[in-house]
């Protein structure tokens, strides 16, 4: 309605002027050189119309015609948008779905209609990690690495990849340029820490650890590696303190306060730990640098004071009872270890040495040493290092278990489920 109103409108407008034009009076004279031109006016007027529109329909053309390249160029740009932005999406489908063959095609389609953009970069190296092709997906992760707004994607690509091949030097060197990239990256710091770990750099892995990171093991290795003697003895504090029954972590502090000429409290120290968790380590560290027997007798006593009763205890009497000539003592120590049902070859051997001690070179005392090393033939075997996660044995403790690579895992005991049954008694005294 308002339609036909506004046509009739302009129908009664165009029919008032076409009236008025030809209603003109006069004529209109025009003079070029000789020539002279006389019309009507209202013919003169249609004429000057008719001018301006034919002036104005040659201007759109030469504009048509100039455009026209620049014209297709951007409806080609729009055309590619629009099937490289469904490339994107098809892309980004086959990679949830695991399609390794259409992510990849995909991906290059995209990246084909739309350039290299971040997304599209991204897209093909993950398409290209997919399908196993890491020479690819490293190419596009490069070229990610080169964007400025986007590098950290591609260094994390980098980084990741090198680490899947154990290229830790490489790996450093990308973790530093992400963190240089994005500092605030929490993905980062766990990567940071896995590599600081497998590295073998504890003071980094410490410091990178997360809350639920078994810290007393990373302290004590960090302890060992520090060159700075006040920060050696702040990280086996911490080692210590984290965990007193961790024979690393008693060592590594007993040592740095020998260092440090306090000798007492390094004493202190082993003495706290043997009875968190006794070690023949600790009993060794404890007895260090005692010139005979009879001293160290005597420190071994000083040692288990406060559980003298335990069966580690006992074979450290018995030990340095046999040492320091006090075979009665020996026998005893030895006697009572083996009433707590201790049977290892560790026991049997001290026995051996024991009955050789006290009979000599005679008959009874040959057969008793015989008998002892027959029961240490058959008896249990010596407690050792063992990963608690996997079982795997160590010949010594490490932070990290060398068969899985899990951290703070290795145990002492003859296995993971009897550690914890010897241990855990002890460390709740
Ligand atoms: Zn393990």
């Amino acid at each position: 309605m308002r339609r036909i109103i506004l046509g009739l409108i302009a129908a009664t407008v165009l029919i008032g002027v076409a009236w008025m034009i030809y209603r003109l009076p006069g004529t209109v004279t025009a003079e070029i050189g000789p020539y002279s031109v006389a019309a009507a006016s209202p013919v003169a007027a249609l004429a000057v119309i008719v001018v301006a529109v034919a002036f104005y329909l040659v201007v759109r053309l030469i504009g048509f015609v100039v455009f026209l390249p620049r014209r297709l160029r951007r409806r080609r740009l729009m055309r590619n948008r629009r099937v490289g932005d469904i490339a994107v999406t098809r892309a980004l489908v086959a990679l949830a779905a695991g399609d390794t063959g259409d992510a990849r095609r995909e991906a290059s389609r995209a990246r084909r209609l739309l350039g290299d953009t971040p997304q599209t970069l991204l897209l093909a190296a993950e398409a290209g990690r997919l399908a196993g092709r890491e020479d690819e997906a490293e190419a596009a992760f490069r070229q990610l690495s080169a964007q400025p707004d986007a590098a950290f994607l591609g260094l994390r690509g980098l980084l990741r990849q090198a680490m899947e091949k154990e290229n830790w030097a490489e790996a450093s060197a990308l973790a530093r340029q992400a963190e240089a990239a994005h500092p605030a990256a929490v993905w980062l710091r766990k990567e940071r820490a896995a590599l600081a770990i497998r590295t073998e750099n504890w003071v980094d892995a410490l410091h990178l650890a997360d809350a639920d990171a078994p810290k007393a093991a990373l302290a004590a290795a960090a302890a060992g590696q520090a060159t700075n003697p006040v920060q050696g003895i702040r990280l086996a504090k911490q080692a210590w303190k984290e965990d007193r029954a961790l024979p690393a972590a008693a060592l590594a502090y007993a040592q740095k306060l020998r260092a440090d000429g306090r000798e007492n409290r390094a004493q202190t120290i082993l003495r706290e730990s043997w009875n968190a968790a006794p070690h023949p380590d600790i009993a060794l560290s404890f007895m260090e640098k005692l010139p005979d027997g009879p001293s160290r007798y005597a420190a071994a006593k000083r040692l288990t004071k406060s559980n003298a009763r335990e069966v580690e205890s006992r074979m450290v009497l018995a030990r340095t009872a046999l040492e320091a000539g006090q075979l009665d003592d020996a026998r005893f120590h030895a006697e009572a270890a083996r009433a707590l049902g201790l049977n290892q070859r560790r026991l049997w051997l001290l026995l051996a040495d024991i009955a050789e001690a006290e009979g000599g070179d005679t008959e009874t005392g040959r057969l008793a040493q015989r008998d002892a090393l027959r029961h240490a033939a058959n008896a249990e075997p010596d407690p050792s290092w063992r990963c608690a996660a996997c079982s795997a044995p160590s010949p010594d403790w490490k932070p990290v278990c060398a068969a899985c690579g899990k951290t703070g895992t290795l145990r002492w005991g003859t296995n993971p489920a009897r550690v914890s049954a010897i241990l855990a008694p002890q460390t709740a005294a």
